[in-house]
């Protein structure tokens, strides 16, 4: 993902939308809110990109396909590259951490409860929403 990617996007690419695409590629973390984006611009201390300028790109991103976003429970939207690979999320209430999971009998169930009910099935999400073993560990 880079500059041709946003041309075929149909983006200019502009110097916040290459860093930001930059840091959603370079992060660890595949999952991530405007404001960790910006916290990472912050800490970095090379570029000064405001979080509205992040929100913008970011829905920008989210309609040329680029990105997807979640919007989990905790109130929380987190951005992450769409690269077409279906996958579910597990998420801490606690620390927000994120976890991807696939399960071939979860998406074979689903797709034969679609089919049951003569439902043509474009998309679907899953999350699960808990506490994850870190915290939980942290707190005994
Ligand atoms: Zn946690
Ligand atoms: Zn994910």
């Amino acid at each position: 993902m880079d500059k041709q990617n946003l041309k075929q996007a149909g983006l200019k690419a502009t110097l916040p939308r290459l860093k930001i695409l930059e840091t959603l590629e370079n992060n660890p973390d595949a999952h991530m809110s405007a404001e960790d984006i910006y916290k990472v611009f912050m800490d970095s201390n090379d570029i000064d990109i405001g979080l509205a300028t992040i929100y913008r790109v970011l829905t920008q991103f989210e309609s040329a396909g680029i990105v997807c976003r979640h919007r989990f429970e905790d109130g929380r939207a987190v951005f992450e590259l769409d690269h077409g690979k279906h996958h579910d999320h597990m998420v801490c209430m606690q620390c927000g951490d994120v976890a991807e999971f696939v399960d071939d009998v979860i998406e074979q169930r689903q797709r034969e409860i679609a089919q049951k009910f003569g439902f043509q099935m474009t998309d679907h999400c899953l999350y699960i929403y808990g506490i994850c073993s870190n915290c939980q560990s942290q707190s005994k």
